[in-house]
């Protein structure tokens, strides 16, 4: 496999969605100002386009379309470049989108219930582009296409784009009602494929598998012909870390784009592509014509570094008569030029564990009975291929979870399913489960003997109180370890905002927290606690909000208190478990961001790494330790640089916490953007070192003893 996929930390891509149109003239394409441009960039990875959306191919094909105005092989060109730069050469091939295919067999186009062609979601100013169903004679075509391709040309990767059904993201979410997959879904689940939300959601499970089925087809019959072709290049799809795990095990590297924006995504993916040097990648907020700061490049390479996760910019900064616009070219060439100085701390290294996130692929269906209080189904969506990004409830808790974790400045990785077995598990002191539903018997079993032996577990609402359909289980299948007993769910008050306020009792959990009712989302979760302690009761709202029912212009107010238990914790063996009976994974309730920071203290106390600043949403932290070295590297990025479109405030006072449980550290530098040793003092239970101010992203390595 070539080792590019693996080792290329300065990507780009340059977008070739070329229509067949006189004003594409391309008569100023020039591969010497190519190789100029990338060379001075310093880039090592290009994807380089060979068929995009419209269909157009970028080098002398018999199959399909050769763009009109190109009057070289484009790729084969690119590719020779490429190998004399010493950079990645990306095959870059658009199977979802093939406007020209689409035109000339309209009988390969996937269709809505009522036998219309789909097109692109509406209501953005963009290409209403056909989606292309490869339960027709378009795969042939692909796959002859990509023979083709492939025949000619030795990338080291191919790049598949618009490929499937990947969940939260624009592309995937469809399906086709064509005679063909009608046909599979009727061999397979013995009934029709549902035309409507309602029915949708009775059979999710069946679709959620039907997608999964014509996923894992299509790919395994394209990779099959990439493999026998040029057996050395790496695959990767687009969104690959939002497929199911049959897929993401049949890719060679990771590639998605961020669809819960860079630096939650990258968190994503570094936990569910882990091992297979997952890339991602963003049109950095800048226009070629009206350029952005250099810094807001620099800030978007080192969210993905700091992650490790290697990044790719995509751009429009081709004209259409070929000539390149330099200003994006300049911008990343001043944010790579720091990856040379990191690269030696970007290879071999660990994630240092302390919080796990767990997501929990068999939960990511559809509930039948929209417990979380859903206006609109994402079942709505995939009927409507709608441009939103609908996402399961499960995915959404573990987003909110990664923000929520992460503003607390310890170490955070997310955790696939897979990773419920007790050597992972054990790692980590603190273990969250947002919501994961359908948590087994087994599962159950290995959960609770990693809190005997001394791990904290945080839960909310509905974990492990699902059976695989959906429907509601008696009790918790962890009930004996979290110490309460499951009596219904109370969704009166849905419609409001907040569904229940929290009466607290004495707990180092509310330290520093504003002294008012504090709320948490509809809906609650009724438990009797068999030996949980009551951290906090739940106080009901003043009223249900309905049509006629006004209290205020605000969700309504805190009414009567009541003795309903609505935080617990049960001390089991030697560790814990916290739950919630209500949603505390939500992003958009601030007095969450404190609690989460309050609860991780406790339950940690004290951390074993961690970074103490004034402004926790605004600086991103990761921890790695070295393989083989008894070093630990900590990346700080300024998260503000983005929010400020490229503005540069330094965040000043953050110090770098280690207990002294996780070791001592013998020495501390700074290591990027400029050597500084870090002098440091020794407390009761931690070592301080003081991080200098962080412009866009500083690098600490600490030597431990
Ligand atoms: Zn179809």
């Amino acid at each position: 496999m070539s080792k590019f996929s693996r080792t290329s930390w300065k990507g780009y891509l340059i977008d070739h969605h070329w229509p067949r149109e006189d004003f594409i003239p391309l008569d100023r394409l020039s591969l010497a100002e190519y190789e100029d441009q990338l060379r001075r960039a310093g880039i090592d990875h290009l994807v380089v386009y060979c068929k995009d959306h419209w269909g157009s191919c970028y080098y002398p094909t018999v199959l399909g379309a050769r763009h009109p105005s190109l009057t070289i092989d484009f790729v084969g060109e690119m590719g020779e470049m490429l190998r004399r730069i010493g950079a990645e050469f990306t095959a870059y091939y658009s199977v979802g989108f093939d406007e020209h295919a689409a035109r000339g067999h309209p009988e390969w186009v996937a269709r809505d219930p009522s036998g219309d062609m789909l097109l692109h979601p509406r209501p953005i100013t963009r290409p209403r582009w056909h989606r292309l169903c490869l339960e027709t004679g378009y795969l042939d075509f692909a796959l002859e296409h990509m023979a083709e391709i492939l025949s000619r040309y030795d990338p080291d990767s191919v790049f598949l784009d618009i490929l499937g059904h990947p969940p939260g993201t624009f592309f995937g979410s469809y399906l086709c009602y064509c005679d063909s997959c009608r046909a599979v879904f009727l061999d397979r689940y013995g009934s029709g494929l549902p035309e409507t939300s309602e029915g949708l959601r009775e059979r999710a499970y069946d679709v959620e598998d039907f997608r999964a089925h014509l996923d894992l087809k299509w790919y395994s019959a394209i990779r099959d012909v990439i493999r026998q072709a040029r057996p050395g290049a790496a695959i990767t799809i687009n969104a690959s870390a939002h497929f199911r795990k049959p897929m993401r095990d049949l890719v060679d590297h990771h590639f998605t784009e961020p669809f819960w924006g860079h630096w939650r995504s990258s968190i994503f993916m570094r936990g569910i592509g882990r091992d297979k040097f997952p890339q991602g990648t963003g049109q950095v907020p800048s226009e070629v014509y009206d350029p952005s700061p250099h810094d807001l490049y620099r800030s978007f390479s080192a969210k993905h570094w700091a992650q490790g996760i290697r990044p790719l910019v995509y751009s429009p900064s081709q004209r259409p008569d070929g000539k390149l616009d330099t200003a994006e070219i300049d911008g990343m060439g001043a944010a790579y030029r720091d990856g040379d100085v990191l690269r030696e701390y970007l290879e071999n290294r660990s994630s240092v564990p302390c919080v796990g996130i767990l997501y929990h692929e068999r939960t990511c269906v559809e509930l039948p009975d929209r417990p979380y209080g859903e206006v609109r189904p994402a079942s709505e969506n995939v009927i409507e291929f709608d441009k939103n990004k609908p996402d399961n409830t499960h995915r959404r808790l573990v987003g909110a979870a990664i923000v929520l974790a992460g503003r607390t400045q310890v170490p955070v990785d997310v955790l696939p399913e897979e990773d419920i077995d007790l050597p992972v598990l054990s790692r980590y002191p603190v273990l969250l489960i947002p919501g994961a539903s359908r948590i087994d018997e087994a599962e159950a079993k290995v959960i609770s003997h990693y809190v005997e032996d001394g791990g904290s577990l945080v839960l909310s609402c509905d974990t492990g109180l699902r059976n695989r359909d959906g429907s509601l289980r008696d009790d918790f299948v962890l009930a004996a370890s979290m110490g309460i007993r499951f009596a219904g769910i109370d969704d009166r008050y849905t419609n409001n905002r907040y569904g229940s306020y929290v009466a607290r009792g004495r707990h180092p959990m509310w330290r520093g927290l504003p002294g008012t009712d504090l709320p948490l989302p509809a809906p609650r979760y009724r438990i009797e606690a068999t030996g949980a302690e009551v951290l906090a009761r739940h106080i009901e709202p003043c009223a249900a909000m309905d049509e006629d029912t006004f209290v205020s212009w605000w969700s309504p107010a805190p009414g009567r208190s009541t003795k309903q238990p609505l935080i617990t914790c049960n001390q089991i063996g030697r560790g814990r478990v916290v739950y919630f009976a209500a949603n505390p994974f939500i992003d958009s309730i601030t007095w969450l961001r404190r609690g989460f920071e309050n609860l991780f203290d406790w339950l940690l106390d004290p951390p074993p790494l961690r970074v103490q600043t004034h402004v926790p949403g605004s600086l991103g932290t990761t921890f790695w330790s070295r393989n083989g070295r008894d070093e630990i590297v900590i990346h700080l990025v300024n998260l503000a640089v983005e929010k400020l479109e490229g503005e540069v405030l330094p965040i000043r006072g953050a110090r770098i916490a280690v207990s002294h449980k996780f070791g001592r550290v013998r020495s501390a530098h700074v290591v990027h953007p400029a050597e500084k040793e870090l002098r440091g003092k020794n407390l009761a239970r931690i070592q301080s070192f003081p991080v200098p101010p962080i412009d866009v992203h500083s690098v600490v390595v600490l030597e431990m003893a």
